[in-house]
């Protein structure tokens, strides 16, 4: 969060706006998850598992929109869609 979504001041990762005193802990909570989750699904991606890492950036997408979690959820529908093509060829080279 650049800047608080009440007033638009800019924003100094303190709870409370310096401007309009709004408490802004459950949204830096909720940042804080989105961002946790982000790196949960690049740990399944490293490992291989694309569908838990699809699944885990659009978890966190839902949570806070950001151009990283966009990109990333962009490549990883493409590998999930070469995945599904291999697979089906897979399949239609054994019958
Ligand atoms: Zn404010």
């Amino acid at each position: 969060m650049k800047r608080c979504p009440v007033c638009q001041a800019g924003f100094k990762d303190t709870p409370e706006c310096r401007r309009c005193k709004s408490d802004l802990t459950d949204l830096i909570a909720l940042e804080n998850r989105a961002e946790y989750i982000i790196i949960q699904a690049m740990q399944h991606l490293k490992a291989g598992n694309i569908s838990r890492a699809r699944q885990l950036c659009n978890h966190s997408e839902t949570l806070q929109r950001t151009e990283f979690g966009a990109a990333l959820l962009g490549f990883l529908d493409v590998l999930a869609y070469e995945e599904k093509i291999s697979a089906e060829d897979m399949l239609w080279q054994k019958n």
